[in-house]
């Protein structure tokens, strides 16, 4: 996979990071059109008018989640479930949602075919969190909102890591760590990014 070779020019340097996207294969996460292309560090289009990230993107986001064996994850934007693959090599348990019906059959269907039974896939309004399933150890967005939402701030258990791109859909967005400490909330900027906005309600 060529774009092993990118990350870590990228800065993905975790080994346990750089050993799960070497396993999982991103050929399968991308079908169609754009299938021979998927082994490049560029994000390309799925279905429903969405994008599967950046590899680089995805490791860069996946190493400042700091998840753990025990972890349990939320996912916000399951699109193509190539990230939830890789959450699902890294953690405990990880429960991904998707606001379009159709992605989140297909991404369902691959994980099934990896043998990935401790990922969750639900069709839902992610902007929502997943009150039934909180708190979470770790919470990722692969979807932008204009400001961190405090309700998924609130589902997040203590000492827990939330990563996500803030900003408006049509400029340039941060990608913004969160960390609750037992005094609140401290927030690290780590980079630029570009993601398709965080849209409320089922599609
Ligand atoms: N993590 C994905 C990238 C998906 S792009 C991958 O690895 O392929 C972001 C996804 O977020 C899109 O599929 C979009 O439909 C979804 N999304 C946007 N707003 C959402 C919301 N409120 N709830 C759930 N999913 C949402």
């Amino acid at each position: 996979m060529q774009f092993l070779f990118s990350l870590r020019s990228h800065g993905v340097t975790d080994k346990k990071v750089l050993a799960a996207m070497e396993k999982v294969d991103r050929g399968k996460f991308v079908q169609g059109l754009f299938a021979s292309r998927a082994y490049e560090d560029r994000p390309l289009p799925i279905p429903c008018g969405q994008t599967i990230s950046q590899p680089s993107v995805v490791g860069l986001m996946t190493q400042a989640l700091e998840v753990r064996p025990r972890s349990k994850v939320l996912e916000i934007g399951t699109g193509s479930g190539y990230q939830a693959a890789i959450l699902s090599l890294l953690a405990r348990r990880v429960y991904s949602v998707e606001r379009h019906r159709e992605l989140a059959q297909s991404a369902r269907r691959v994980l099934d075919d990896l043998g990935m039974v401790n990922v969750t896939v639900m069709t839902a309004d992610g902007s929502l969190g997943l009150p039934d399933q909180a708190p979470f150890d770790r919470i990722l967005l692969t979807a932008a909102p204009e400001d961190p939402p405090a309700n998924l701030l609130a589902q997040l258990s203590p000492g827990g890591i939330m990563v996500l791109p803030v900003g408006q859909s049509d400029s340039v967005q941060s990608l913004i760590k969160a960390q609750k400490t037992a005094d609140g909330v401290t927030y690290t900027e780590l980079c630029e990014v570009r993601f398709v906005p965080l849209v409320e309600g089922l599609a």
